[in-house]
């Protein structure tokens, strides 16, 4: 990582927000760079809404919406979402296709953490997927998701397991052989350990309920869920007012 490029402050890292704004023209390219993460929608939707007994009339924060693939999703499900990114040209990609699929979503470039100190206590639903792996400090951002939720609300993380079969797979694989994600996507120094982000989640007034492993076939792009959490990995977390914050 390019030290000069790190901003603790604000927790970011342009190197990664510059790398997803080049791609921002593909994002809804079904064959483009972002494939996978069209093929694993439908299932992590499912798996939010089972969790959730549905999304309609829910206010949800989906941080780190990027063009805004479950951000649109989640919307077309009745629910008041919006979408918080640091990404111009994405959040314009995202803006723009939601009007030209007549979506009503709200899209803001802050980080989560300056919006947490707005809107603390508002959200039924927050929701992080594949953004953890991308951020200096992935647990400033947990704790600004477990600041944002409703008391009983729910929220979701998902990320890629620091494992050698995740290098294999989503690294060497998917970036070098299949070429299914530009190289660079992922840095295997930056992925989470389930352990690691559990703990990390025991630390706030969130409970752990669920976690479970995504499995993605680059051969047949398609995807499906495993009890097997070595790779890819969601995890639902509940407000709980009893929770003991350590
Ligand atoms: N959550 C989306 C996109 C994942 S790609 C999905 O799963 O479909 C990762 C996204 O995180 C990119 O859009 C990138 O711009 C965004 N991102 C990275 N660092 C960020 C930060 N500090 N604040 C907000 N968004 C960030």
């Amino acid at each position: 990582m390019n030290e000069e490029h790190l901003d603790r402050s604000q927790n970011i890292d342009s190197d990664e927000i510059i790398k997803f704004s080049r791609l921002a023209s593909s994002w809804w390219d079904l064959q483009g760079p972002f494939q996978p993460l069209h093929s694993m929608n439908l299932i992590r939707l499912e798996w939010i809404i089972k969790h959730t007994n549905g999304l309609f009339g829910k206010n949800i924060l989906d941080v780190g919406c990027g063009g805004g693939i479950l951000t649109e999703s989640m919307a077309r499900e009745g629910a008041n979402v919006t979408g918080l990114d640091m990404s111009e040209e994405l959040l314009h990609t995202a803006r723009l296709h939601a009007m030209k699929n007549n979506i009503k979503v709200y899209y803001v470039k802050k980080t989560v953490e300056a919006y947490a100190a707005q809107f603390s206590g508002q959200y039924e639903v927050v929701t992080c997927m594949e953004m953890l792996e991308h951020v200096p400090d992935p647990y400033s951002i947990i704790y600004a998701c477990a600041k944002l939720v409703k008391p009983s609300g729910s929220v979701f993380f998902s990320t890629l397991n620091r494992t050698k079969k995740s290098w294999l797979i989503a690294i060497l694989g998917a970036e070098y052989i299949f070429k299914i994600l530009p190289r660079g996507t992922h840095n295997i120094k930056k992925l989470i350990r389930p352990n690691e982000l559990l703990e990390w989640i025991d630390t706030t007034h969130l409970c752990v309920y669920d976690m479970i492993g995504l499995c993605y076939n680059p051969l047949s792009n398609s995807c499906r869920l495993t009890s097997n959490v070595d790779v890819n990995y969601m995890v639902h977390a509940q407000y709980d007012i009893n929770h003991k914050v350590l």
